[in-house]
């Protein structure tokens, strides 16, 4: 008996985009996900399948530890507009509990409070 495995395919459920260029098939960020979102493509060196998009918890950990940079993810709208925010002047983005993260904002609040 033959067993098949399909994408999740609706775009509105993509949760992940890969590039195709960098990504080296090593599944790295199969292994990462706590979730098993993704499973290991059956053709060797080519990207994972998201398999289980609803799933994910949009935890990034995937995106972190993938070494090719070939990994981002698209998170829903509504954490878009709460959890990541991009910077005007260079268009980098950034997300809460990021590696790295940018250094805090030490301008006053806007309108005179104390
Ligand atoms: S963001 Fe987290 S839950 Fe979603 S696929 Fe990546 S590792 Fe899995
Ligand atoms: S960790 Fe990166 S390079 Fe490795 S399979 Fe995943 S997306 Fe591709």
């Amino acid at each position: 008996m033959a067993i098949y495995s399909y994408p999740s395919m609706p775009d509105p459920c993509k949760v992940l985009e890969f590039d195709k260029e960098k990504c080296v098939g090593c599944n790295i960020c199969v292994n990462s996900c706590p979730l098993d979102v993704m499973i290991p493509n059956f053709i060797k060196g080519a990207e994972p399948i998201v398999l289980f998009a609803e799933e994910c918890w949009f935890c990034g950990s995937c995106v972190q530890e993938c070494p090719a940079g070939a990994l981002t993810l698209i998170p829903p709208a509504l954490q878009r507009i709460s959890t990541v925010w991009k910077r005007k002047a260079t268009g980098e983005e950034f997300r809460m509990g990021m590696l790295n993260p940018p250094a805090p904002n030490l301008n006053p609040p806007a309108g005179n409070r104390k």
